[in-house]
């Protein structure tokens, strides 16, 4: 995997069927072939379990890489409904969003995205993980808490070697598709929560390489708030990533 600067990050959710899926990969494929400001953004496309193969296939040979929406713990075995890693990784999937607060809604807790990092790693997969406070929470002043706890919780634990990379998504979970974002210099606080909470977790040792990213209604215009910050390497684009030309402008403007 090559390293980059800076990486975008389009979740689809369940907004997309197969054939819509296709034609934005097709046409975000286009939009970005030849664009020399994308040359050090590593851009990825999460779309839905049941399009990833046909989206595999139009992003093959590009410099788009595949992401899925979350994977089990499991590699095989009586897991009904559930999609291991491993078979992820065969499709051509490198990267793997696990702890989305719409899956923490649904009863993912921090032990299920424990195990579900540490099986995404074990194949060489890099996670995404997302961390972010309530606003019932974030009122009662425990935002830097919230997130620092989700973040140890997350990688407690794992072994890491140096080849393997971490993406931490800071997603305040009250602005996620609400079309207000925060402001860009309580992303770099944040930021250093994560850092720091990254150092504690990795008892001070140098960890794997990680990106701290944003993600929470996004759009071209307010992209490189978050991008131009020191501390923080790119974001995780729900709605806005969902036209491709909409979603290329970010990436121009990251
Ligand atoms: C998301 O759900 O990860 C997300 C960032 O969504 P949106 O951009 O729509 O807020």
């Amino acid at each position: 995997m090559k390293n980059y600067k800076k990486i975008i990050i389009a979740n689809w959710k369940m907004q997309l069927d197969v054939n819509q899926s296709s034609k934005v990969a097709k046409a975000t494929r286009k939009l970005l072939s030849n664009n020399k400001a994308s040359r050090d953004i590593q851009v990825v496309i999460c779309p839905s379990f049941l399009a990833m193969t046909e989206v595999a296939k139009v992003l093959k040979g590009s410099k788009i890489a595949l992401g899925a929406q979350d994977s089990f713990y499991e590699e095989r075995g009586a897991y009904t409904g559930e999609i291991s890693v491993g078979e992820l990784k065969k499709i051509g999937c490198q990267y793997v969003i696990v702890g989305h607060s719409e899956r923490r809604q649904m009863g993912e807790i921090d032990e299920i995205v424990n195990k579900k990092v540490r099986a995404i790693l074990s194949q060489g997969l890099v996670p995404i993980i997302c961390v972010g406070e309530t606003f019932d929470e974030r009122r009662e002043g425990n935002k830097d808490m919230v997130v620092m706890h989700q973040v140890y919780q997350a990688l407690h634990n794992i072994e890491f070697d140096k080849k393997q990379k971490i993406i931490i998504a800071y997603e305040p979970v009250w602005v996620i598709g609400s079309g207000q974002v925060i402001d860009s210099q309580e992303a770099a606080h944040i930021a250093s929560v994560i850092k720091q909470s990254m150092i504690d977790v990795f008892d001070g040792k140098d960890p794997a390489a990680y990106s701290i990213i944003y993600g929470g209604s996004v759009t071209p215009n307010t992209v490189a708030d978050f991008t131009k910050l020191a501390n923080m390497q790119g974001t995780l684009v729900g709605g806005a990533s969902l036209e491709a030309k909409v979603f290329v402008e970010i990436i121009k403007n990251a």
